[in-house]
């Protein structure tokens, strides 16, 4: 008679089961989605394992998942001949050690039921949902590992502890008995199973079949990798069900990118990009990357190296013949195959997104706001389709009032009048800020349209892109003003620019009088090589030490205020200046080193 051990449940698992039991409950039917999605990593893994040594298939059997609904007995059984498990391995994944899934899962939670209980399987915490419907679960598993055919059975019923003891199964795989609770004797109907295996499993790559208490089997999948048919014989539904399968996501997918390439290097590529990004978008840790087949053997998930980071959002497979089945994610970082699959599928992924745009500009705006920050990352990184990058992105504009993020860089290029030969831009924090910017007043009066750039990475990419289709992109708040298109200034004008930039030496490198500035009186520009304020901020972050600069004072001599400055002297002359550029300081976002003084001094200038 075999020992009967009892162990208690970690800390951390507790906690969940608690969870699980008590409010993600609302999702319940999920249950199956996940002890079956287990049963087909367990037979990945096997299939996997056997490449490397062929005595783990010894008996031979079809690999397989049955799930058998005992409706008298309100049971489900569901099976595999997958790898199995020793019972020290038993311990580790399904009971007292705290797998690292565990934690993040928790510390993941949302609140959103809904969303929660997506999460479920997203952090490997899957097995647990069992006791959403069940007061008591036995785990039998034989490994397929070893001579020894001693197989462990693992029971609790989801409170406190589990039991633990040796058992006989004659063959490899996992037997997992799921006695329902009262309130889910549902589950013991057969056609309730069935809709829940066809809406949740039916992608699984093994076969899969519902075997009633009559002992009559039925088959519910097709088990043919949906990636390898051709694309005609695949219905849209077929897609976005198959993205839900492999993502948790509920939503359908924003679109999907199917080839097939032949040849020298031969892959399959099935990529989708959701609706939303995932939630961990912005986390660098967060797991991304493809599912990588080899000759249809699963081989791992996250494969990362198939994609760009800033096409860290899509999700889906790829299936290849020409990488070694033993591939590590070291070799894979190393791989030339690897890389030319990945140029092709990222310029796959550009081309579909452009087509979109093109033929759904709606959607696109979508995605645009969705994603457009992470595509602005793409110049930095990926040189080669720097263009291409830039032809996806969407700007507001000055021919607009508002702030409406619709229009491209060929459209702005389809605008220019033949004369202009470059492309301006304006960074602010804000739309409103941009537009009222005394740098574009020059630009207003004579319809120059200017781009209006206000998230923080702008500038930075700005100065990545440098030109699009051969023409410059200008900083308007950068000094580009050729010599030759600098205004003629009098020899007594020259004086009060000399006694200007006297007083300002600490500040500003230069003065200059303005040929574009209409309304305002000065503002500040930045020499042409020094980084703004956004980009400034971006770099200093990353630790380079820019120095101090100063910007060039911009003065309007036309303005009414520069008319006053000239009838002053001395002492008022000076605190007159000072006034003028803590104006050009405020314009630019900034604010006085001293407002008091600064309004002090407004007052008085304006009675
Ligand atoms: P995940 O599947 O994400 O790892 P789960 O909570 O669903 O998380 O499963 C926990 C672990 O239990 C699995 O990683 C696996 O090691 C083990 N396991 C669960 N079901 C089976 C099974 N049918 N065969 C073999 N191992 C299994
Ligand atoms: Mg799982």
């Amino acid at each position: 008679m075999a020992r009967t051990k009892t162990k208690v449940f970690q800390t951390e698992t507790k906690q969940l089961l608690k969870l699980m039991i008590h409010s993600l409950y609302s999702n319940k039917e999920i249950f199956i989605r996940e002890l079956v999605s287990n049963a087909s990593d367990a037979l990945d893994k096997l299939r996997f394992s056997a490449l490397a040594d062929e005595t783990l298939l010894e008996d031979a059997s079809e690999f397989g998942i049955s799930v058998n609904v005992i409706s008298a007995e309100n049971k489900i059984v569901i099976s595999d001949n997958g790898i199995g498990m020793t019972e020290a391995e038993v311990v580790e994944n399904i009971g007292t050690i705290a797998r690292s899934g565990t934690a993040s899962f928790l510390g993941n939670l949302t609140g959103d039921k809904k969303k929660d209980s997506n999460l479920i399987g997203q952090f490997g915490v899957g097995f647990y949902s069992v006791f959403m419907v069940a007061d008591k679960v036995e785990v039998l598993t034989r490994t397929a590992k070893g001579s020894s055919d001693e197989a462990t059975l693992w029971s609790s019923s989801g409170e406190e502890s589990y039991q633990l003891k040796s058992a006989e199964k004659e063959t490899r795989g996992t037997e997992i008995t799921i006695f329902l609770n009262d309130e889910n004797k549902e589950f013991a109907e057969k056609s309730r199973v069935k809709f829940l295996l066809e809406k949740y499993s039916q992608y699984i790559n093994f076969p899969l079949s519902l075997i009633e208490d009559s002992g009559e089997s039925e088959r519910i999948n097709k088990s043919e990798a949906l990636w390898l048919k051709s694309k005609s014989e695949i219905s849209d539904t077929e897609y976005s069900d198959f993205y839900k399968f492999i993502s948790y996501d509920q939503n359908d997918p924003l679109l999907w990118i199917h080839n097939k390439v032949e040849g020298n290097n031969e892959y399959t590529n099935l990529l989708y990009i959701p609706k939303n990004p995932p939630f961990d978008l912005w986390n660098r840790e967060a797991p991304r990357g493809v599912k990588l087949y080899i000759q249809r053997v699963f081989i791992m998930d996250d494969a990362t190296n198939f994609l760009p980071l800033y096409l860290r959002f899509v999700r889906g497979i790829i299936d290849t013949s020409d990488l070694p089945l033993n591939v590590s994610r070291e070799i894979l970082q190393e791989h030339q195959l690897v890389d030319t699959i990945k140029k092709s599928v990222t310029k796959k992924v550009l081309d579909s997104l452009i087509k979109m745009k093109k033929n759904s500009l709606d959607l696109y705006k979508e995605f645009w706001k969705e994603y457009g920050l992470v595509i602005k990352e793409g110049p930095a990184e990926d040189f080669e389709n720097r263009e291409l990058l830039a032809s996806l992105m969407l700007f507001a504009s000055s021919i607009n009032e508002e702030n409406d993020v619709s229009q491209t860089l060929d459209d702005y290029v389809s605008r220019m009048p033949e004369s202009q030969e470059k492309i301006y831009y304006c960074v602010a924090d804000t739309f409103e800020a941009a537009i009222n910017s005394p740098h574009i007043e020059g630009h207003k009066s004579n319809n120059t349209e200017v781009l209006m750039l206000t998230d923080r990475i702008d500038e930075w990419l700005m100065s990545s892109l440098m030109e699009y289709k051969g023409k410059e992109l200008v900083n308007v708040a950068k000094d580009d003003i050729q010599d030759s298109e600098k205004p003629k200034v009098s020899e007594t004008d020259q004086d009060v620019v000399t006694k200007i930039k006297k007083h300002l030496s600490d500040r500003v490198s230069d003065v200059v009088v303005s040929s574009r500035l209409v309304n305002s009186a000065t503002c500040l520009l930045l020499p042409k090589n020094e980084p703004g304020a956004q980009l400034r901020k971006i770099l200093e972050a990353a630790g380079q030490d820019l120095g101090e600069s100063n910007p060039i004072f911009e003065i309007n001599l036309k303005h009414k205020l520069l008319k006053r400055l000239t009838t002053l002297k001395g002492k008022q002359f000076s605190s007159f200046v000072d006034f003028l550029y803590d104006y050009a300081v405020i314009a630019e976002g900034g604010s006085p080193k001293d407002p008091a003084k600064y309004l002090r001094q407004l007052d008085k200038y304006l009675s």
